[in-house]
């Protein structure tokens, strides 16, 4: 496969080419069974033990406790936003939500409709461009939860370490989750969309304590209660088939890649060269306070609007694409994900390097 372009797009992302390959030949006939992997009953043999190896994958891979249950649901990282408030915050209870950006913002929104939302901080007036210190905020002592995102796609800022709080933490992890190491039990729960780091759109993940389960109050709707998934290992209606196979793909070249440690490696040293060059130059500007800035999507402006928009043109030709900013922010935005090579960031670097000098400012 010579034909692929570097794709920085923040989401669907690049996957790795091996999961690729594999799903296609996998599509048309699964182990020479001689139908495809999007044919199978969920409930045959070979469904379960992909679905069971995909799970076990990724309690390997990001070690979790036994006492957490791994959910593939559907419905995307947005369905996260109701579901999280809806099923653990019984009655008129309180929880603190830290808004760092976009998808706070919108957690928050559905959140209001459950309880009683306190948002503790916020970066909105500075556009987002920072992570709060943990003494930048305060936490009610009757809150039930501390919500946060731990990587913000769209403005690329990420949390360094998660705040040390007695608090149960939840966090929304979908654009950063395998990509360095956590210790899943100072979570009560977290959730990914797949799409940025993990494979497909269209199946989510979520880790929760078990002992959670049991919180959601009896108005909550079957489908949307964790138990019922929980209890049925996520075979209540028919999963995202497809999704979690692909999932389970990725899974299997992560850990043949060395782990979470080895992409922890890697990500850090794709994002190093970028930052080191917006350092270096007065041309490039990155959107995050340093101390804040995320090892998953960079973001950075040019000199003026027309410059970026020949840049990603540019870009676009050689072969590097998906570098636009999202609409909030403007300016670029490049997406290294785990599955995002090392090469395609230098090719970029080198990129950035040239540009500035034939387009001064
Ligand atoms: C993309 C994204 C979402 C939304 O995901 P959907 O699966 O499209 O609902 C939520 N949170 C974060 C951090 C994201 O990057």
């Amino acid at each position: 496969m010579t034909d692929r372009v570097f794709n920085f797009n923040a989401g669907p992302g690049t996957l790795p080419e091996v999961a690729l390959a594999q799903a296609a030949k996998d599509i048309v006939n699964y182990q020479n069974k001689g139908l495809g992997i999007m044919e199978m009953s969920h409930r045959s043999k070979e469904f379960m033990a992909i679905a069971d190896q995909t799970e076990a994958l990724l309690r390997e891979l990001m070690a979790i406790p036994d006492s957490y249950r791994v959910l593939f649901l559907q419905g995307g990282a947005s369905s996260q936003f109701f579901m999280v408030p809806m099923n653990l915050l019984a009655g008129d209870a309180k929880a603190t939500y830290l808004d760092t950006g976009t998808w706070s913002t919108k957690a928050i929104k559905e959140a209001r409709q459950f309880g009683t939302i306190d948002v503790a901080y916020s970066g909105k007036a500075e556009n987002y461009r920072r992570i709060p210190q943990p003494d930048a905020y305060q936490i009610d002592d009757d809150s039930s939860y501390l919500y946060l995102v731990s990587n913000n796609t769209i403005f690329g800022t990420q949390f360094a370490a998660f705040p040390n709080s007695s608090k149960m933490l939840i966090a929304d992890m979908s654009s950063d989750i395998l990509s360095r190491p956590i210790e899943v039990g100072s979570f009560g729960l977290i959730f990914a969309g797949a799409q940025k780091n993990l494979g497909p759109a269209g199946v989510t993940i979520v880790v929760i304590r078990e002992d959670l389960l049991d919180r959601a109050p009896d108005s909550v709707p079957t489908m949307l209660r964790y138990k019922t998934h929980a209890e049925k290992g996520s075979m209540f209606n028919t999963p995202p088939c497809f999704a979690i196979y692909v999932v389970g793909e990725v899974l299997k070249w992560l850990k043949a890649q060395g782990g979470v440690p080895a992409m922890a490696e890697r990500n850090e040293e794709k994002a190093r060269l970028l930052y080191q060059l917006i350092d270096s130059s007065d041309y490039y500007r990155g959107h995050a306070e340093p101390d804040s800035r995320s090892r998953m999507n960079v973001a950075f402006n040019l000199p003026t609007a027309d410059l970026e928009s020949k840049f990603v043109a540019e870009a676009t030709a050689q072969g590097m694409i998906g570098l636009k900013g999202h609409r909030s922010v403007g300016g670029c935005r490049a997406s290294i994900y785990n599955a995002f090579p090392l090469d395609g960031v230098r090719r970029l670097v080198a990129f950035m390097e040239e540009f500035a000098g034939a387009n001064p400012a």
